[in-house]
């Protein structure tokens, strides 16, 4: 779910988009996945659990505050 070839703020945040759930294929279902990174878009978002697909794309790392790419 992660591109190897992307480098991350942080461990932190390179663990959780790494997170990889055996009981929950999709990162929707996950309640524990709370970031995911679309390399297409090459933007953060945090992952709404609303039982949708929702996300709210974020800017700034919500572990080590860094300015992530737009
Ligand atoms: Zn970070
Ligand atoms: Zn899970």
């Amino acid at each position: 779910m992660s591109d190897p070839a992307v480098r991350h703020c942080c461990r932190q945040m390179t663990s959780r988009l790494e997170h990889v759930c055996a009981l929950h294929p999709n990162p929707f279902d996950c309640p524990d996945q709370v970031v995911i990174y679309s390399p297409r878009f090459r933007e953060y978002g945090l992952i709404i659990h609303d039982g949708g697909t929702g996300v709210i794309s974020i800017r700034f790392c919500p572990w080590c505050g860094s300015t992530l790419p737009v």
